[in-house]
């Protein structure tokens, strides 16, 4: 029997372990057009904590009691549908669970490159997306250029310092802890600031950054965006990627440098992912290259096994992982 996690409660604050249950999926005949897949990699990302709340957002909520989604890797098993064939690798939505049957419209095969399936969950997915044209586009960050990311640690954060270093900009880091910030720095960032040390952001950013910076690639909100703002130089661009600082607590973040906006004419701007999707084949083909070369170095931490899943998901938000978070089914 295929089996799935639900969500069972919407989390007030910090998910807990209780607000997941695991279910048993009906056996699904194949219909006509459809393709049933052993899923093999599953992708637990923050945002999905937006859709465990009943409100309107860019993506629906999970329905309660019924199977979760999110990104997964899979092979298939079998197939009712033309130009799929068993053993074929591909990719598709519906995560949370070992096995997905669904249209093979839905279905995306894996480009044929040579690197672990994996990574197209991680630097050659979404997050990689998000790193590359939240940096190149929204940001319009360019060589020459200072740029702070927080949460550089992380899936899209450590893509982002390592395609800032590769484009020559100066990179400043954020990271919980001395470990993390230390393999930041292995990825080539110039300065990482480790953000539970106890030293107020602004005044880590102002020593690591005298002259200030340009851009601005926003993970986490609260504190660092208010550290950023009152760092920012003229004209600086920030790209406002994530906030996970307050995906929890929901809290209210206290700007203290927001009147900076002004005159230093800061642009702000917001983005999702999926306003980049039609240049997905150019994205994969560039930073395909960069991986194939070694220019990006690919990090995952892998749980195993989809009764983990919820550890992985909540592993996000106390600082679990290094690169990408990976669930291996
Ligand atoms: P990560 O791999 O970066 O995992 C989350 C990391 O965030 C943790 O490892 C932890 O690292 C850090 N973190 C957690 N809580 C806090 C906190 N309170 N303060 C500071 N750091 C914290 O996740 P992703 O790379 O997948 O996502 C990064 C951000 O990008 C998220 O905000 C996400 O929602 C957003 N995002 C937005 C997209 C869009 O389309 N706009 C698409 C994809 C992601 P540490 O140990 O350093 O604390």
């Amino acid at each position: 029997m295929a089996r799935a996690w639900a969500l069972k409660s919407r989390p007030n604050g910090m998910p807990q372990h209780t607000d997941f249950a695991m279910i048993t999926l009906p056996d699904q005949p194949l219909a006509e057009g459809q393709v049933r897949i052993a899923n093999r990699w599953l992708s637990v990302d923050p945002y999905m904590r937006g859709r465990m709340n009943d409100v309107k957002s860019y993506v629906p909520p999970f329905v309660l009691g019924e199977p979760m989604q999110g990104g997964a890797i899979g092979e298939v098993v079998e197939s009712n549908a033309d130009g799929f064939a068993v053993g074929d690798m591909v990719q598709h939505m519906l995560g949370w669970r070992d096995e997905a049957v669904l249209p093979a419209t839905e279905v995306q095969k894996l480009p044929a490159l040579d690197v672990p399936v994996q990574a197209f969950l991680g630097q050659l997915g979404m997050p990689g997306m998000t790193a590359y044209f939240g940096l190149t586009e929204v940001a319009a960050a360019k060589s020459g250029d200072t740029v702070f990311v927080s949460a550089a640690a992380g899936a899209v954060g450590s893509t982002v310092v390592q395609i800032a270093k590769a484009r020559g900009m100066t990179v400043i880091g954020s990271a919980g802890g001395a470990e993390k910030c230390a393999w930041v720095k292995s990825l080539g960032a110039d300065a990482v600031i480790d953000y539970k040390s106890g030293v107020p952001i602004a005044k880590a950013l102002a020593e690591a950054a005298p002259k200030g910076i340009d851009v601005y690639f926003d993970n986490v909100g609260g504190e660092h965006l208010d550290a950023a703002l009152s760092a920012a130089r003229m004209h600086a661009r920030f790209a406002i990627c994530g906030m996970i600082d307050v995906y929890n607590s929901g809290a209210a973040t206290e700007l203290r440098y927001l009147a900076r906006v002004i005159g230093n004419r800061i642009q702000i701007r917001g983005f999702i992912v999926s306003d980049f999707f039609d240049r997905r084949d150019a994205f994969v083909r560039d930073m395909g290259a960069m991986l194939a070369s070694g220019t990006l170095k690919r990090e995952e931490t892998v749980i195993e096994g989809l009764n983990a899943m919820p550890d992985a998901f909540l592993g996000l938000f106390t600082g679990g992982n290094k690169g990408k978070m990976l669930v291996r089914v």
